[in-house]
C-alpha cells in the first residue's frame, strides 16, 4: 500500500455529528429562526442566474421596499451581514477626500467613523454620551460647522438601547447639501421608519434581527439623490464585491440585462424572502405595535425587579433592545452565565462604550412575545437571588 502523503489527518472533531443546542436568543441579535424560515433556507439549490432565483430576488426587493417604505429603484440585499451593508453604504457614497459627519452615541457610530477613515474620507464625529440621542439642533450645528457631504446616524443604537428620532433630519441634511445615511439594523420592523417621507438617502438593515432570518444578507436602499452622487464619483468604489453599479445590475435595478457578479448566497436569499414575507403578512404597523407593547411590559417588569433602565426617556427606548444598568453588587458576566446555564436563555452584556455598564435584552420579531418577557423576567429574578457578590 502506498504511504500517505498527507501530513494533516482528518480532524477527529469533524468525525462527530454536528451538535446545536436549543436556546432562546434574547440578546441584541441574532434572534431565533422560526420553522417556516428554516425550511425555506434548507430548500435545494438552484443556479444563481436561474429565472426562479431572479424572481426571488425581485420579491426580496419588493419586501425591502415595503419594510423601508420606499419606492427607490436601487433597493437590494447585500450578500453579507449588517457590517457589510455599512461598508457598502459608506464606500459607494464617499469619494476619496469627501467629508463625512458621523453621529457617535454608541459603537455603531464609532465603527462607521472607522470605516469612513479607512476609505480616505475626512471624518468629523458628533458626540453624545451613551444612552442619549441627537436633536435636530445638534445635527444642524455639525452640518454648519463641518459642511459634510454625508451624515451617518444610527436609528436603533443596539449597544445602548437608544431609538434615534429621525423626524426632520433628512430635510435638514438636504438644506445643507448633505446626504442622510441611516443604520436600521436593529430597528427595522421594530420601530417606525419611513425612508421616502423622512428623506433618508441610504438605509440598510440586517436579516437576523426582526426579520428572523439567519445572518448573511442585508437589505439596503439608495435614494435618487444618493444614486446621482454615486454617478458623479471621480474614483471607482474601493471594493469590487460591494460596487453598487455591479450590484444594481445583478439585482435588475438598472434596466440592463443581468450579468454575473458573484454567486449569491441563494439559500440566505430564500430565508430572507420568507422573513420579509412574514413581516408583510403581519403588517408593519402590527409589528411596530407588538414590539412597543412587549418592550413596555419588559421595562415595567425590570423596574419591578428593582433594576434601573439605562435610557431615561421612555420615547427614546429602542423597542427591540432594552438596556438596564448592571445592579450594584453584581458582575454582569455572572448574570448572563446564570441565565444561559440554568434557563438556556441568552441575554448580553454591554458593547463598546456600554461594556460593564449594562445588560441588554432583545425582543425581536417572533421572539417579541409576552411569554418571552415573562420567561426572561422570571430567569432574571432567580439570577438576582443567586449571583449577588458571587465574585465581587
Ligand atoms: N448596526 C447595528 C445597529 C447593529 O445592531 C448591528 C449588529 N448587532 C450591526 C450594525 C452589525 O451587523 P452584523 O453583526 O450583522 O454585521
Amino acid at each position: 500500500m502506498a504511504t500517505s502523503l498527507l501530513c494533516v489527518p482528518p480532524p477527529q472533531v469533524l468525525l462527530r455529528p454536528l451538535a446545536v443546542p436549543e436556546r432562546l436568543l434574547l440578546g441584541p441579535g441574532p434572534s431565533n429562526v422560526p420553522p417556516r424560515i428554516l425550511a425555506a433556507g434548507s430548500q435545494q439549490l438552484l443556479g444563481h442566474m436561474h429565472p426562479e432565483v431572479l424572481q426571488v430576488m425581485d420579491e426580496i426587493k419588493a419586501g425591502i421596499q415595503y419594510a423601508f417604505q420606499t419606492q427607490n429603484r436601487l433597493t437590494l440585499a447585500i450578500s453579507g451581514t449588517g457590517h457589510c451593508a455599512m461598508e457598502a453604504a459608506l464606500l459607494n457614497l464617499l469619494d476619496h477626500g469627501d467629508t463625512a459627519l458621523v453621529a457617535v452615541n454608541g459603537i455603531w457610530g464609532q465603527r462607521a467613523a472607522d470605516i469612513a477613515r479607512r476609505l480616505g474620507a475626512n471624518v468629523h464625529e458628533l458626540l453624545k454620551p451613551p444612552g442619549e440621542y441627537f436633536t435636530p439642533w445638534d445635527i444642524e450645528e455639525g452640518l454648519v460647522q463641518h459642511k459634510p457631504s454625508v451624515l451617518f446616524i444610527t436609528h436603533g443604537e443596539s449597544s445602548t438601547g437608544v431609538l434615534q428620532p429621525l423626524e426632520g433630519l433628512g430635510e435638514l441634511c438636504h438644506r445643507h447639501g448633505c446626504l442622510l445615511l441611516v443604520d436600521a439594523v436593529a430597528s427595522l420592523g421594530g420601530a417606525p421608519i419611513f425612508m421616502d417621507q423622512q428623506e433618508v438617502d441610504v438605509l440598510y438593515s440586517g436579516s437576523q434581527k426582526v426579520l428572523n432570518a439567519p445572518p448573511g444578507s442585508a437589505p439596503i436602499s439608495f435614494s435618487e439623490r444618493a444614486r446621482e452622487k454615486m454617478l458623479r464619483r471621480k474614483t471607482k468604489p474601493l471594493s469590487f464585491y460591494l460596487d453598487m453599479g455591479w450590484l444594481a445590475n445583478y439585482w435588475g435595478c438598472d434596466g440592463e440585462p443581468r450579468r454575473y457578479h458573484h454567486t449569491a448566497p441563494i439559500n440566505s436569499f430564500f430565508s430572507l424572502r420568507e422573513g420579509l414575507a412574514m413581516l408583510a403578512e403581519l403588517g408593519l404597523e402590527n409589528s411596530w405595535e407588538r414590539h412597543r407593547a412587549n418592550c413596555t411590559q419588559l421595562c415595567r417588569g425590570l423596574c419591578d425587579l428593582g433594576l434601573e433602565l439605562f435610557v431615561k426617556e421612555e420615547k427614546a427606548r429602542l423597542p427591540t433592545v432594552t438596556t438596564v444598568r448592571v445592579p450594584k453588587g453584581y458582575d454582569w458576566k455572572d448574570i448572563t452565565a446564570f441565565l444561559m446555564d440554568n434557563y438556556a436563555i441568552e441575554i448580553a452584556g454591554g458593547l463598546g462604550p456600554s461594556v460593564g455598564k449594562v445588560l441588554r435584552i432583545g425582543l425581536m420579531g417572533c421572539n417579541s412575545t409576552s411569554g418571552n418577557v415573562d420567561r426572561v423576567l422570571c430567569a432574571l429574578r432567580d439570577a438576582l437571588g443567586h449571583c449577588r457578590h458571587s465574585r465581587l
